[in-house]
């Protein structure tokens, strides 16, 4: 790779993306005017001004130069800052165009968005087309049944039970009220049970670790649940060990996985071969890759840029997730529009890093441990650098032979210098968000200094 330096900067060549990546006729048109107006009108973007090479590079070539925005970015500057001063909030507050809602990450940090429903609907109906079955069974008026934790959408009540007409809102029914699942009672599980067959959805969108509860206790009370037209999973990574769970419970139904955030939309849907396409109608993904002891250049971070939504200027925004590429860029089902993704391996906050300093996915350890049997759910916790906690919720009978087998496996991840301690649970809880985080490090882990700096253009320094 030939490097050249003008006016004083490091100049990287182009990445070019795989030939056959195609894109909606107004993708680079909106990208760039929406760059433009960010950059002159914003304050948010101030700093941002000095990477821009300017309208004579090409529109990839200027989003690359941009650095990730990222939730601080937002929160600092929320809600004068992220937009250009012509745009009038208040007006449009005031006569319920939009609102302001709150979010809470995975880790922990709060955000303000402001939210437009009708765009945020456009863009999850656009997904749609990107998965034959949901293309065919959700034409938009389609009843849906909502297993989450009603801190992420629904209604709280953890001391009464509501009942079933004070959880449906239009078209759908939020099925659990709980904030807790490990303290669902038997009757609550029975009573979704029954309300999924008095409901018959068409679509059952679902936490995959909530979806995985009700289905281990349907399986061994041998009960029989109605099989809905396809599930979506949203909100967490579908561990291997949850989707076995939910197989065994509905045995031919069509599962996907859906990816987005409050800020982005949605911006990935599994299609049925089990890929990932992009939803480049309403986004405009840029993909930054590991260095190659890390997984790269397939292996790397998404910044998500929100397209045709006038409430939104939000430009390289970090959603947190960590992906791969499908080589060559093609996918079996024939879909050709934007970034084709062989997997979503987790978020950051899942990350960990083996003994030697090398990043370890969720993906990576998830693929691992699905060779350990007999257990219902996981979590590894990193300690230190050489430290692991895997904490397991099992009836496993011989719990020295299983222990010793979990041992060896996370030693071939990890490193056979990793001091590994199994811990065997009654149940695990979800983090305070209301999701599992499946894998954690108790230490911060620099994913700058990850990626992989010939191919990432991005910051001014
Ligand atoms: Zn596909």
């Amino acid at each position: 790779m030939y490097l050249t330096k003008v006016e004083g900067k490091l100049i990287l060549p182009d990445q070019t993306p795989p030939s056959n990546l195609q894109y909606p006729p107004d993708y680079y048109s909106s990208s760039k005017a929406l760059l433009e107006t960010a950059l002159e009108k914003i304050p948010m973007y101030r700093s941002w001004k000095a990477c821009d090479p300017g309208p004579q590079a090409s529109v990839d070539d200027r989003y690359a130069r941009m650095p990730a925005l990222t939730k601080l970015d937002i929160n600092t500057n929320f809600p004068g800052g992220v937009l250009p001063p012509e745009v009038e909030l208040s007006a449009a507050l005031e006569n319920g165009e939009v609102q302001f809602i709150q979010t809470s990450g995975t880790t922990g940090d709060k955000i303000t968005n402001i939210w437009n429903q009708p765009w945020w609907d456009a863009s999850e109906k656009s997904s749609w087309k990107l998965n034959t079955h949901l293309a065919r069974i959700a034409p938009g008026n389609h009843r849906e049944a909502i297993l989450v934790n009603p801190r992420n959408v629904g209604i709280v009540s953890d001391e009464v039970p509501l009942p079933m007409e004070d959880r449906r809102l239009a078209r759908f029914l939020y099925l659990n009220e709980k904030t807790d699942p490990t303290a669902w009672p038997a009757e609550h599980m029975d009573r979704m049970i029954q309300e999924i067959g008095t409901f018959q959805p068409a679509l059952l969108e679902a936490n995959p670790s909530y979806l995985a509860r009700l289905c281990r206790y349907a399986s061994a009370g041998d009960k029989t649940v109605f099989q809905p037209g396809a599930i979506v999973f949203t909100y967490e990574y579908p561990t291997r060990m949850a989707i076995a769970q939910i197989r065994k419970v509905f045995p031919e139904v069509p599962f996907t996985s859906s990816y987005g955030t409050t800020e982005t939309g949605y911006v990935f849907l599994q299609c049925e071969a089990g890929r990932f396409h992009q939803n480049s109608d309403f986004c405009r993904v840029d993909f930054e890759p590991l260095k190659a002891m890390h997984g790269g250049p397939a292996l790397g971070r998404i910044l998500v840029t929100p397209l045709h939504n006038p409430w939104s200027y939000l430009i390289h925004f970090e959603t947190g997730d960590i992906v791969k590429l499908e080589t060559g860029g093609r996918c079996p089902c024939g879909r050709e529009s934007g970034l084709v993704l062989e997997a979503i391996a987790g978020r950051r906050a899942n990350l960990t890093l083996t003994c030697e300093g090398r990043l370890v996915t969720l993906l990576e350890l998830d693929t691992c441990l699905s060779n350990l049997p007999e257990v219902s759910i996981y979590q590894l916790v990193q300690l230190n650098q050489r430290s692991y906690e895997l904490h397991l919720v099992s009836h496993v009978a011989d719990r020295e032979k299983h222990k010793h087998t979990a041992v060896s496996l996370l030693k071939s991840l990890y490193g056979r210098e990793a001091g590994i301690e199994v811990i065997y649970d009654a149940d695990i809880a979800p983090e305070s968000t209301g999701k599992y985080l499946v894998s954690k490090c108790l230490f911060p882990i620099d994913l700058d200094a990850c990626l992989d700096r010939q191919n990432v253009k991005g910051g001014c320094n």
